[in-house]
């Protein structure tokens, strides 16, 4: 056993004996659980909730994928780690910057600090958007390190993966990026390398693919959960700690005929303020937009002309569906958000609704499905399910996913 780990501001102890797992089962809402809990396909996960802890979180806002993964592997939220969405925007160029480079992580991750130490490091993602983030400050040339994704599973080599051969090797087939199987690879490559690798620590982190689609207690999304037990159980033997959390929930977000509920802002906007005076920024926006359309719950204004922010908050405000307007500096503070990757006003919609910026800048034909998607505060609390125990000297404390690691390791010493 290595000395405690200070890592952003917190200790974290030495480098525990057993392995440390954690799991973001991207977009789990706690109710996919429960629906297949209670036709018992997930014995494993439902022997956790009783004999170690069950626990509902919050995630870090705006409730996104790539914010709350790179949470999770620093322990921090956005406001430290600098990751607030898919991409941020540069009013001064009109740039929108993908921030999938580690150059724009301002903290180091648990795994970094970890490897440094001498720990065995293993991180397995669906989506390769990731990848580089996670891996950040790990080297693969020492064997103590292995990250790659499902998706780029047939590119992972030694040098930059720490692995190759993954498909060979796992004897599965790279999946389909639209797929239910591009996180079972992920599940399956972490049972298999738990057992021929034994890592120290070790991330594994899905897709919402299904979740997307299929609401809990779909037959779907009961069979992924009952496939994602069958590995948890794997994962659960000797002394491992695992915890499960998400990333983010996910709630229903269309209208009764099936259409999306979007609230077109920029169009809103346009109207209101005048054209060209304001900017819609949908931080969801990435390159795999099928099953979403871009709409999420959250959104980020900017205004070439700040003398009219509190005109703007005041129609925002005028919008049924949206629930919460806030300038920047308001925002920032009360979510834990960097300022200087939000617009002029931060905004979130209801439950049931989502923000869209300009109607024709959305490709919604893609769409098969009612949409649900996920940004806001509905979709904030997630689950924290542990088989151990977890010390908490506080009960008032609401706990974060991204306390997951920190809880992981104690649990692993
Ligand atoms: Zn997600
Ligand atoms: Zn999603």
């Amino acid at each position: 056993m290595s000395s405690p780990i200070e890592i952003n501001e917190r200790q974290y102890p030495g480098i525990p004996s057993s392995t440390a797992i954690v799991i973001c089962l991207d977009g789990s809402q706690k109710e996919y659980f429960e629906e297949a809990s209670k036709l018992n396909l997930t014995p494993n996960i439902d022997s956790f909730k009783k004999n170690g802890e069950d626990l509902l979180v919050n995630s870090a806002i705006p409730s996104f994928t790539n914010p709350n993964n790179i949470s999770i592997v620093t322990g921090r939220p956005s406001s430290v780690h600098g990751i607030c969405g898919n991409f941020f925007y540069t009013p001064s160029t009109g740039e929108e910057v993908m921030m999938n480079d580690p150059q724009f992580l301002r903290a180091p991750t648990i795994f970094q600090k970890y490897y440094e130490q001498g720990a065995k490091i293993a991180i397995v993602t669906a989506k390769d958007k990731l990848r580089k983030l996670l891996s950040h400050g790990l080297k693969f040339n020492e064997s103590r390190a292995i990250c790659f994704s499902s998706e780029k599973s047939d590119q992972a080599n030694l040098s930059e993966n720490g692995i190759e051969d993954v498909n060979k090797w796992l004897g599965m087939e790279v999946p389909n990026v639209y797929s239910q199987g591009l996180s079972e690879f992920v599940m399956a490559a972490g049972v298999k390398i738990l057992n021929e690798f034994n890592p120290d620590i070790m991330y594994l982190s899905t897709t919402d693919f299904i979740q997307h689609k299929y609401a809990p207690g779909d037959e779907v999304a009961n069979t992924f959960y009952a496939m994602f037990d069958r590995y948890i159980g794997q994962l659960n033997v000797n002394n491992n700690s695992i915890i499960v959390t998400a990333d983010h929930g996910m709630q229903p977000k269309s209208r009764s005929d099936g259409s999306p509920n979007a609230i077109f802002l920029q169009d809103i906007l346009d109207e209101t303020l005048g054209k060209n005076i304001s900017k819609v920024i949908l931080p969801i926006t990435d390159p795999y937009v099928v099953h979403h359309g871009a709409l999420g719950s959250f959104a980020t204004v900017y205004l070439s002309d700040k003398s009219k922010i509190n005109d703007a908050i005041e129609e925002i405000n005028k919008i049924e569906d949206i629930e919460v307007v806030l300038t920047n500096k308001e925002g920032c503070a009360q979510y834990d958000l960097p300022t200087d990757r939000m617009g002029d006003i931060i905004c979130m919609s209801s439950q049931n609704s989502t923000i869209g910026s300009a109607e024709k800048a959305h490709d919604l034909s893609k769409l098969k499905e009612p949409l649900r998607s996920h940004g806001g505060l509905h979709e904030r609390e997630v689950p924290f399910i542990s088989n151990k125990k977890i010390n908490l000297n506080d009960a008032n404390i609401k706990l974060n996913n991204y306390d997951a690691f920190y809880h992981a390791i104690s649990g692993a010493m």
